[in-house]
């Protein structure tokens, strides 16, 4: 079942438009996909809407990644859209709920603390200050001489008061109201990339196609992901295989490790090096992203694996091709 998903997640690193978008998240272009609003259409993502070309691709695209667990996503807003026209240019009333009336007048009310008297809020009023209406007397302190005892609504058409109005929805464009019961809400959502995503898919194609672009450029021939049979007759999968000129006798092969958290440990040099036991590579890389441990770094040295450490994709080039210069 793993497996599965694991080869679906690959197949969607492979896929173009996948690609561009999480290059934005991993070049810092992005940092959170947050959409858009529009008061006809509702919310949506240009970013992603200019990638995969028609708006109506984007909410598949988005709920694939989401399945596949590259993206992750965070509940942003609720939309209200108007059950007879579809527009979202839709605004709550607040109405009374025995007429049904929007013409409702919201107002606090207020509890002189000292007599117990309470009213609405206007009757206190004496010009700017608040005067008791009962016993006259001036109300100085809230919470002290004075409470907000909460709201109170009077319906302007039948004259009753409450406290809790009913919410409905006016549509702006057909003039439509509508009940809580009847509206269509939908969830809109802001994505960000999961952090083991953020290293897996650097690893998968964003390293792996600049090391390969750069060895294919300094003329040698490259198979990446490269299948080596070894001397057992075992089968051996390397991230990187190259070599120069028409010899692959004189072969090097890269293997690459990244951690999310601070180091990479000794398991891939493990891994790294049961493989070139068996097939026998000119020599043997590996690079981490960002540090190897200690134990993996004195492994490496042991077992004769270039060990390179690099925070990005210029460092690990820099340092690889600082190292095959040095025959
Ligand atoms: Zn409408
Ligand atoms: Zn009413
Ligand atoms: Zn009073």
């Amino acid at each position: 079942m793993q497996k599965a998903e694991k080869k679906e997640t690959l197949a969607l690193y492979r896929d173009r438009n996948v690609q561009i978008l999480l290059s934005k998240f991993l070049s810092g272009e992005l940092e959170m996909l947050e959409p858009v609003y529009d008061p006809k259409t509702g919310y949506h993502y240009p970013v992603v809407e200019a990638i995969v070309g028609e708006a109506s691709k984007v909410e598949p695209f988005l709920s694939k990644l989401h399945a596949a667990g590259i993206l992750e996503k965070k509940l942003y807003d609720k939309i209200i859209f108007c059950p007879k026209c579809s527009s979202a240019d839709v605004s709550v009333h607040y109405c009374c709920p025995f007429c049904k009336s929007f013409n409702i007048q919201k107002s606090s009310l207020i509890e002189h603390v000292k007599c117990g008297y309470m009213d609405l809020e206007e009757n206190f009023l004496e010009g700017d200050k608040y005067v008791c209406p009962k016993c006259h007397e001036a109300l100085k302190k809230i919470d002290v001489d004075y409470k907000k005892a909460g709201i109170w609504c009077i319906c302007e058409d039948c004259s009753k008061s409450f406290d809790i109005p009913v919410p409905a929805h006016f549509c702006r464009n057909c003039h439509t109201n509508s009940t809580f019961e009847e509206a269509l809400i939908k969830d809109v959502y802001s994505y960000t990339l999961t952090e083991n995503v953020k290293a897996e898919s650097f690893l998968n194609w964003f390293l792996v196609a600049a090391i390969r672009e750069f060895l294919i450029k300094g003329g040698l021939t490259v198979e990446s992901p490269a299948l080596l049979k070894g001397k057992s007759g075992a089968n051996h999968s390397f991230d990187i295989m190259a070599y120069i000129g028409d010899d692959p006798q004189k072969m090097i092969v890269v293997d690459l490790a990244t951690s999310t958290e601070d180091v990479v440990s000794e398991q891939p040099v493990i891994a790294l090096f049961a493989k070139i036991f068996d097939v026998s590579p000119e020599r043997a890389y590996l690079i981490a992203i960002p540090k190897l441990s200690e134990n993996g770094k004195k492994m490496a040295e042991l077992y004769k694996i270039r060990a390179i450490e690099a925070e990005n994709q210029e460092e690990a080039i820099a340092s690889l091709k600082e190292s095959l210069n040095t025959v």
